[in-house]
């Protein structure tokens, strides 16, 4: 057998190991509802399940009653067999989170701080901290790591382009943390925060199962990620979709990225509170987070106050703006405000949907327009099911029974796998 016929059995059957896999992410189970699902057959399923148990990576899980004949053994994921690790940079602090292969959250941290002003250098000594923090007591390294970060990514070389609101520019961030913490580079992605929530909303919110949707990212940014045919799209350089430095006002205010009247000088969060509330006024203390914030603005507007309503709904506004053009564009099915928009989703919503339902051309009148339940926790959820998403590409990335070394047990977060598969965003599961 020539060495090219085996590469592409061999990759066949990876993919086949990742079908199988993925099919069990959603429930347990039998081999025939997965030789249904997969339209492989059940021999061959039997045989893959053996080597994805051999790996770690499922178990049985019981009889599942037949119609008629005998009762089946079902299977399912082994949730414990891997994790993924999240980190998140944004301009008012760090976070981090560990899932374990089935989705479930072991640890999340965050620590404040004013990211701009502690510079790229101590930034990434901070980002690297919290992540042995989450990862300590877990077993071994992560199967993969994804930073989200608030601006343009190169995700050909995985350097971060520019961070308006960091002031971080052509930042190697997999090198800088992989140097940090000890671990190869194969297992690192950077990815944009805003296409990370998209693609949490289309796994686990507003868009589950949506195969068209556009998700608005609001912080002290303003960002969006476009999810078409069930895939993220990035564009060319991986900059597409960045909504926040569309122009809706040409006499506007200046924009830290250096042009004028950008949709982020309205509809940041920044840019919202000055609206609602003048310094030195506690909504705009950002020691107080962004989530009490907006329950103290939601408060503010539930008890009459003018100027708060007011700011609301500009915002409103300058979001329909902008939204207007990007449903012209894309024809989304679905489209998701989140990150500190949705907390305000009951004055947003209305008003955004009742502009596009207005356009007597283009598809606006069939969008609909949701909020996330995810809120301000979205990028770092995306961030987290990318990581995991890394072995359900590849399944043989877990060792086998007979291949794994036994003093493997206790390996430190630095021997991070060294297998060179990138995590995908293909987001059909
Ligand atoms: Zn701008």
């Amino acid at each position: 057998m020539s060495e090219s016929v085996q590469a592409e059995q061999v990759s066949q059957r990876t993919s086949n190991l990742s079908v199988l896999l993925r099919a069990l992410r959603r429930a347990p189970r039998s081999r025939s509802q997965l030789a249904k699902q997969s339209g492989l057959y059940k021999a061959t399923v039997s045989n893959l399940v053996t080597e994805l148990a051999d790996r770690g990576l499922v178990r049985p899980a019981g009889l599942r009653a037949g119609g008629h004949g005998r009762p089946s053994q079902l299977v399912e994921l082994r949730g414990e067999s891997a994790y993924g690790l999240a980190l998140s940079i944004e301009a008012d602090g760090f976070a981090a989170l560990t899932i374990d292969l089935a989705g479930a959250t072991l640890i999340q941290r965050s620590v404040p701080a004013d990211v701009a002003a502690l510079g790229l250098d101590s930034g990434m000594d901070e980002l690297a901290a919290l992540a042995e923090v989450v990862c300590e007591g877990l077993d071994g390294p992560p199967i993969g790591v994804t930073i989200s970060v608030p601006g343009l990514v190169d995700t050909d070389c995985q350097v971060l382009r520019f961070a308006p609101a960091l002031r971080w520019r052509d930042a190697g961030l997999a090198d800088l943390l992989a140097a940090r913490l000890g671990i190869g580079l194969a297992g690192i992605t950077v990815e944009n925060e805003a296409n990370l929530g998209a693609f949490a909303e289309v796994l686990a919110g507003a868009g589950a199962g949506v195969r068209e949707l556009f998700y608005l990212s609001g912080g002290i940014g303003v960002g969006g990620g476009l999810v078409s045919g069930g895939i993220l799209l990035r564009g060319a350089r991986g900059f597409a979709g960045e909504i926040g430095h569309i122009t809706v006002d040409p006499l506007g205010d200046g924009c830290l990225c250096g042009r004028t009247g950008c949709l982020e000088t309205k509809a940041s969060f920044p840019a919202l509170l000055r609206a609602a509330a003048s310094p030195p006024d506690s909504l705009n203390d950002p020691a107080l987070g962004v989530d009490a914030r907006v329950a103290a603005l939601r408060a503010r507007i539930l008890g009459g106050d003018q100027r708060a309503s007011a700011a609301v709904h500009d915002l409103g506004v300058a979001l329909s703006t902008a939204l207007s053009t990007v449903v012209d564009l894309v024809d989304p099915e679905v489209l998701v405000l989140g990150g500190y928009f949705a907390g305000l989703a009951e004055w947003l919503v209305e008003p955004i949907r009742i502009t596009l339902a207005a356009r007597t051309t283009g598809p606006g009148r069939r969008c609909r327009v949701l909020a996330s339940p995810l809120g301000t926790s979205a990028a770092l959820l995306g961030a987290a099911h990318l990581a995991t998403e890394r072995l359900f590409a590849d399944p043989t990335l877990a060792p086998a029974a007979s291949d794994r070394d036994p003093s493997e047990n206790g390996r430190e977060l630095g021997e991070l796998s060294a297998a060179s598969s990138q995590a995908s965003t293909e987001v059909s599961l």
